[in-house]
């Protein structure tokens, strides 16, 4: 009997608490900001969301404590993991591009894999935009954080927030792109 897989989750550059108008966080980072849109607040928003569905559910999850910045999201996470679990930190892409692609570690798993390239077709279908599908980390030539929790790792692009046309689209689509995603992570955790 396979162990059962739990569900890690976090949002990229999501240190955005404010209290009495200073961030809490030890250094705040709110991601890319192209006019109005801001990575680390559609990061947030996206996960809320998918956190709301996964307790409608009554799938389990984790998530870090919001004021953690990636350092401390890392270690929190490296103290709680199993290898079979999964961990997943929610970001939106930026830098010209067009649609959507899931970032997993350098030497991928088979399950990692498997479910980023899922992952990927999913949101690009949901979207109605450009798949990408997975990219392993070693092509991107700089190692990422999120990647050293030991565990099946995946980073979401949702879509690239300075290409207009992904943004129009991820409008269009934002309430029932969070029901997919919990949907497939759920899907995750059975397989
Ligand atoms: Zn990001």
């Amino acid at each position: 009997m396979p162990k059962t897989r739990r569900l890690k989750l976090s949002a990229g550059h999501s240190v955005t608490i404010m209290e009495n108008n200073r961030p809490i966080a030890k250094q705040p980072d709110r991601g890319v900001i192209v006019g109005t849109h801001v990575e680390g607040d559609l990061n947030n928003r996206v996960l809320s969301l998918v956190s709301l569905q996964l307790i409608y559910w009554g799938v389990p999850y984790t998530k870090d404590p919001k004021e953690n910045v990636l350092s401390d999201s890392i270690a929190f996470f490296r103290k709680i993991i199993e290898p079979q679990d999964i961990a997943i930190e929610i970001h939106f892409n930026s830098g010209g591009g067009n649609g959507t692609e899931v970032i997993i570690p350098a030497n991928p798993s088979k399950y990692e894999r498997k479910w980023g390239e899922i992952m990927s077709a999913t949101i690009a279908e949901t979207l109605q935009i450009r798949d990408r599908g997975v990219k392993c980390e070693k092509t991107l030539g700089r190692r990422l954080g999120w990647m050293r929790i030991p565990c099946e790792n995946f980073l979401p692009e949702i879509c690239f927030l300075d290409n207009p046309e992904n943004m129009k689209q991820y409008n269009i689509y934002k309430t029932s792109l969070p029901i997919r995603l919990a949907k497939l992570f759920r899907q995750m955790k059975e397989d």
